[in-house]
C-alpha cells in the first residue's frame, strides 16, 4: 500500500496582489501594468521581503529589475533612518537609468528619494542629490568608488546591496572599485545578487559577499528567451545593406541594429539617413546627452531604426522591438545571446537576424553549438544587388580585424556543411 505524500505548495505567488506589501506600491504597479509576476521575481520576492540574501541566475528580459526594486521600495518605507539606505551597482549608465526609471514608476508616492551616481552625466547634481539624502543610489563602480574616496558617499548605513549584471560588471574589470565599495558597506546587511553566469570570479564574490543566499536560477542561462526566432543570412559584405533594406521594406516593426565598430555604426547610420529612414545611433564615442536622445528617439517610436555597437546597446530594455539584426557578427557566443535578449522580451515575440559571411562559418558554428541548436538558414531574397566595394571599405577591413573567442581555424571563403 502507498501512502500519498500532501503535496507540497511551492512557496511562489502568481500575482502582485498577494505579495506582504504597501498598498501604495500594488497600486503603482497594477498602473504599470504589472500584474503576474515572471518567474524570477514569483521566486525571489518572498525571500527577498523575508530579508534573505538573494543569488538570482537568469537570462535579460526576465524582469530582474523589479525583483530587487520591490523589496529595497517595502524596506525603506518601513524605516525612518537617516542616510543611503539601498545601494544598487550596475556596469552601465544606460543599465542604471533603466533602473532608476522603473523605481520612480514603483515608487511613486512614496516619498523614497534616489539618485544615479555614474559617469557621463555632471557629478555636481549627484552629489547634490546624495547630500540632500537620497535614500537609494544606483551607482557604476567607477563613479561610486571615486565618491566614496572623496568623502561624498557614506555607505555606512546600507541595509540593502544589489550587485545587477554582476558578471558584466567583473568582465569591465570593476572587481577592484566593486570590493573598494562593498568593504565600505556594513556586514549587517541584505545582500542581492544577479548574474547571467556564474563563472569563476562571480562565484568567488558570492562566496565571499554573500551569506546563505536563496538560490533562483530561471531558464537555461545560455539561451537567448523562447520567444525569440533565430535566423541566418548567408551572404557578401556587398549584399548586407540591400538585404537591410528589403527586411525594412518587408518586415513591420523596430530594428535594433548592431554593427561592430563605432565607425562601421555611423556609416550604417548616414547610409539609412539617405535613404530617408527614421534612424538613431548609439555607441561609446558618442556624449552622454546624445546617447540619451538616440535612445529616447528610438523609445518613443520617433527612430525605427536604432544603429547601436555592444557596449551602448547593453542594458537597453525598450518596451516591443520586433527585430534585432546582427548586420555585423557578434564576437562572442555571450554577445549573441545579450543581443538576441533586447527582443522577445517577456511573452512578446521578437525576430534575431545575423548576417553571415562565408568567412564566418566557423563562428556562427561555434555559436550554435553554444546555443545547442541549429539556427535556420533563410535563402536571400532574388534580385539582392552587390554594392560596391569601396576603398574605403577595404581600408575599414584592415583595420578592424575582429577578435575572435573561437579557436577554430578559419577558412577563408570555404562554406563547410554540418
Ligand atoms: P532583466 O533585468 O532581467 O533583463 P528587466 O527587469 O529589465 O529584465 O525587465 C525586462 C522588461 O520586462 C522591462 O521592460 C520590464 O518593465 C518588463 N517587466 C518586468 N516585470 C514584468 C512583469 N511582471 N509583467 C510585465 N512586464 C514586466
Ligand atoms: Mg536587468
Amino acid at each position: 500500500m502507498t501512502i500519498k505524500e500532501p503535496q507540497k505548495i511551492p512557496d511562489i505567488i502568481k500575482t502582485f496582489t498577494e505579495l506582504p506589501i504597501n498598498t501604495l506600491m500594488k497600486k503603482n504597479l497594477s498602473d504599470a501594468n504589472f500584474i503576474t509576476p515572471t518567474p524570477i521575481q514569483a521566486e525571489a520576492l518572498k525571500p527577498a521581503l523575508a530579508g534573505r540574501d538573494i543569488l538570482g541566475t537568469a537570462q535579460t528580459g526576465t524582469g530582474k529589475t523589479l525583483a530587487f526594486i520591490i523589496p529595497i521600495l517595502e524596506r525603506l518605507m518601513n524605516s525612518r533612518e537617516k542616510g543611503i539606505g539601498a545601494l544598487i551597482l550596475a556596469p552601465t549608465r544606460e543599465l542604471a537609468m533603466q533602473i532608476i526609471e522603473e523605481l520612480r514608476t514603483t515608487g511613486k508616492g512614496t516619498g523614497i528619494t534616489a539618485t544615479l551616481a555614474v559617469g557621463g552625466l555632471s557629478e555636481g547634481k549627484q552629489i547634490d542629490s546624495i547630500r540632500r539624502g537620497a535614500k537609494i543610489i544606483i551607482a557604476t563602480p567607477g563613479r561610486l568608488d571615486d565618491f566614496v574616496k572623496r568623502g561624498l558617499a557614506d555607505l555606512s548605513s546600507v541595509k540593502i546591496l544589489v550587485l545587477d549584471e554582476a558578471d558584466r560588471m567583473v568582465d569591465m574589470g570593476f572587481l577592484p572599485q566593486m570590493r573598494n565599495i562593498m568593504n565600505r558597506v556594513p556586514q549587517e546587511r541584505q545582500t542581492m545578487c544577479f548574474s547571467a553566469t556564474l563563472d569563476r570570479a562571480v562565484a568567488h564574490l558570492v562566496h565571499e559577499y554573500l551569506k546563505n543566499p536563496v538560490r533562483v536560477e530561471i531558464g537555461s542561462i545560455i539561451k537567448p528567451a523562447e520567444s525569440v526566432t533565430l535566423r541566418i543570412y548567408e551572404m557578401a559584405r556587398e549584399q548586407k545593406f540591400s538585404l537591410l533594406m528589403h527586411l525594412l521594406g518587408k518586415e513591420a516593426g523596430t530594428f535594433l541594429v548592431f554593427t561592430r565598430t563605432k565607425y562601421g555604426a555611423d556609416k550604417l547610420f548616414k547610409k539609412l539617413e539617405q535613404r530617408g529612414i527614421d534612424v538613431g545611433v548609439l555607441h561609446g564615442g558618442k556624449s552622454q546627452p546624445q546617447r540619451i536622445r538616440a535612445l529616447e528617439g528610438f523609445k518613443a517610436g520617433k527612430h525605427r531604426v536604432l544603429v547601436a555597437t555592444d557596449i551602448a546597446a547593453r542594458g537597453i530594455h525598450v518596451q516591443g522591438i520586433a527585430h534585432v539584426l546582427n548586420y555585423d557578427m557578434p564576437n562572442a557566443a555571450e554577445d549573441f545571446i545579450h543581443r538576441a535578449g533586447r527582443t522577445g522580451r517577456v511573452e512578446e515575440e521578437g525576430v534575431a537576424t545575423t548576417f553571415v559571411m562565408p568567412e564566418e562559418t566557423m563562428e556562427i558554428q561555434g555559436i550554435e553549438r553554444v546555443l545547442g541548436k541549429r539556427i535556420e538558414r533563410l535563402a536571400l531574397p532574388a534580385g539582392l544587388v552587390a554594392e560596391p566595394r569601396s576603398l574605403h571599405d577595404e581600408a575599414f577591413d584592415m583595420r578592424s580585424r575582429r577578435r575572435t573567442s573561437f579557436s577554430a581555424p578559419r577558412r577563408f571563403g570555404h562554406k563547410r556543411r554540418r
